[in-house]
């Protein structure tokens, strides 16, 4: 326990997705006057640099979000020959040049120094009338204590509350979220353990059933790595037959940068793909993700095993 750093991962494909995918549902949710209630569950400390040690020694980042930074800072991207028709266009996907614009508004001199993880994509996503609140949780001390000195900065005052303390818990009290103005529940919860421990899996599901009976209305979203382990494998099945048996829509997405043909057989691999569940998902998510994710691929894919998977359901 707590060997997990985020700081060694940031802005890594995975967390491409992840938020991505979190600001494409954020945008869509924002549509509504009515306030929301965003809920980090697994918050890490916030901000990261990706200049510093950490990031340096992974070395993630500059196969994910710098490596993305430089295929598209021409803002157009380039598709190969065979996909292009006469009247295809070549601009970036909006939810794609969504996540750009948000990292680069961390980055002013133009660089990729600073990495925003998940809150604070969120609070730049936040309307700062003080209508919507941000509730984060985060377990480990150090990064607890990080995020609560980064969260400061912000002076945003009441709308932000960081706890130290077990997000899977943490969240059992805030569902359902209290009634806006005009009388409307809304909560978006971002789920996204490290899978450290076994058990992060039968948490996750037993939170996601919890919190359907104290919340069936909520936008839920949840990462998790693919990788070959049963657990892992089982998660997204589990999560769907919860999202059916509650009457829900879901969607479920998968990005896989697949591996490089240069790795030696010695190497490990790393993660490698990723996915995300969402419960509740805006009903504009399938169509954002499916013009932005082969964009993605197009430049971070690394040859054998690459792809990206979307499919959704309805509730019955
Ligand atoms: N959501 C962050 C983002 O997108 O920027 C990254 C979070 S990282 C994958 C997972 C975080 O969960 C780690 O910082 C870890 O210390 C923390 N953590 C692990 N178990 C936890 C628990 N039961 N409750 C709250 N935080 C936990």
């Amino acid at each position: 326990m707590f060997s997990y750093r985020h700081a060694f991962h940031a802005g890594n494909h995975a967390d491409v997705l992840k938020h991505t995918t979190l600001i494409a549902t954020l945008r869509h949710l924002m549509l509504k006057d009515g306030a929301l209630v965003m809920i980090d569950t697994h918050a890490g400390a916030g901000l990261y640099r990706l200049d510093g040690d950490y990031a340096e020694t992974s070395g993630e980042a500059n196969e994910g979000v710098v490596r993305l930074l430089a295929a598209f800072s021409k803002q157009k991207v380039a598709k190969p020959i065979t996909e292009r028709s006469s009247d295809a266009t070549n601009d970036v996907a909006p939810a794609l040049q969504d996540y750009l614009d948000l990292i680069k508004a961390f980055n002013a001199d133009g660089g990729a120094r600073i990495y925003p993880g998940s809150p604070f994509v969120m609070h730049h996503l936040l309307r700062s009338d003080a209508r919507d609140r941000l509730k984060l949780f985060e377990l480990h001390p150090t990064d607890a204590k990080t995020l609560d000195a980064n969260t400061a900065q912000l002076e945003a005052g009441r709308q932000i509350t960081v706890t130290r303390q077990d997000g899977f818990e943490g969240l059992k009290a805030l569902l359902p979220p209290p009634p806006a103005a005009n009388g409307s529940r809304r909560a978006l919860v971002l789920i996204d353990p490290s899978y450290e421990l076994k058990s992060d899996y039968s948490r996750v599901t037993e939170c996601i059933e919890d919190s359907l009976k104290r919340f069936p209305t909520g936008s839920y979203l949840i990462w998790y790595p693919v990788i070959p382990r049963p657990e892992a494998h089982d998660l997204p099945r589990r999560l769907k037959n919860l999202a059916k048996r509650a009457g829900r829509p879901w969607l479920h997405t998968t990005l896989a940068i697949g591996q490089s043909p240069d790795r030696g057989p010695q190497e490990r691999p790393g993660l490698t793909a990723s996915g995300m569940f969402i419960i509740n998902p805006p009903h504009t998510l399938k169509a954002s993700l499916q013009a932005c994710l082969p964009q993605i691929l197009a430049a971070l894919g690394r040859g054998r095993g690459q792809g990206h998977t979307i499919e959704s359901g309805g509730p019955g």
